[in-house]
């Protein structure tokens, strides 16, 4: 199956992904994690990309299209994939209806996880990972067992996104609203949309979501 999980910074997308993948065996597509592996490889595409998500403005169309194109190809999607930051304007999604079309594939479903923006602001202000396995933490809601220690592999040394501030997050909210949010019409017109409560805990959003890909299955 292929899925897009949609909703603002902070709505739990990464996190579902992951389950995703373990669950089913479908690939995770995050565009920002692909940026981000580019910056850390200083590739001509993470140089141009780094000055723009430093501002939590959206990189060109043209450059994330060309990135999801490329890795839809990968083995690894024979199970599905789920796009997780992808796509983010409808000139993407549009896109990205050429592409799978070309190759004979669809999409599924297209689930929206809606959160309350002061919660969003909450999560996303104390969200930190291990710097060496990418286990995510959060200073109130999920911190480590024992401060400063990696639960996962005993690192010590953790990272926050530069774009994980306060001030940042504003614009990166406002790009959501005024140019990732009009994608809603456009699957729904297209009976693909789903809307799931994302301020429910992760394991009900879990399982709203399992329950949507079985129906989806069926159909
Ligand atoms: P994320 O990790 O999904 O929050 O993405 C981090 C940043 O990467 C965003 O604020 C954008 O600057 C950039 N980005 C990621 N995916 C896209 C996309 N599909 N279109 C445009 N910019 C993107």
């Amino acid at each position: 199956m292929n899925i897009i999980l949609l909703g603002p910074p902070g709505a739990g997308k990464g996190t579902q992904a992951r389950f995703l993948e373990e669950k089913y065996g479908m690939l995770q597509l995050a565009t920002g994690d692909m940026l981000r592996a580019a910056i850390r490889r200083a590739e001509p595409i993470g140089v141009e990309a780094k000055k723009i998500m430093d501002q939590g403005k959206l990189v060109p169309d043209q450059l994330m299209i060309k990135m999801i194109e490329v890795s839809i190809e990968h083995p690894a999607c024979t199970r599905g994939f789920i796009l997780d930051g992808f796509p983010r304007t409808v000139p993407q999604a549009e896109a990205l209806d050429v592409m799978l079309a070309s190759r004979h594939k669809k999409l599924d479903a297209v689930i929206e996880l809606s959160v309350d923006e002061a919660t969003l602001i909450e999560r996303i202000s104390g969200r930190f990972i291990c710097a060496k396995c990418g286990a995510g933490y959060h200073d109130k809601f999920m911190p480590t067992k024992v401060p400063g220690v990696c639960d996962e592999c005993g690192n010590k040394e953790f990272i926050r996104r530069p774009d994980d501030n306060a001030e940042v997050l504003k614009t990166r909210l406002k790009a959501f609203n005024e140019q990732t949010a009009p994608i809603l019409p456009y699957y729904k017109g297209k009976n693909l949309l789903h809307i799931v409560d994302g301020m429910a805990s992760m394991k009900e959003v879990q399982e709203k979501i399992e329950s949507i890909l079985e129906m989806a299955k069926k159909s």
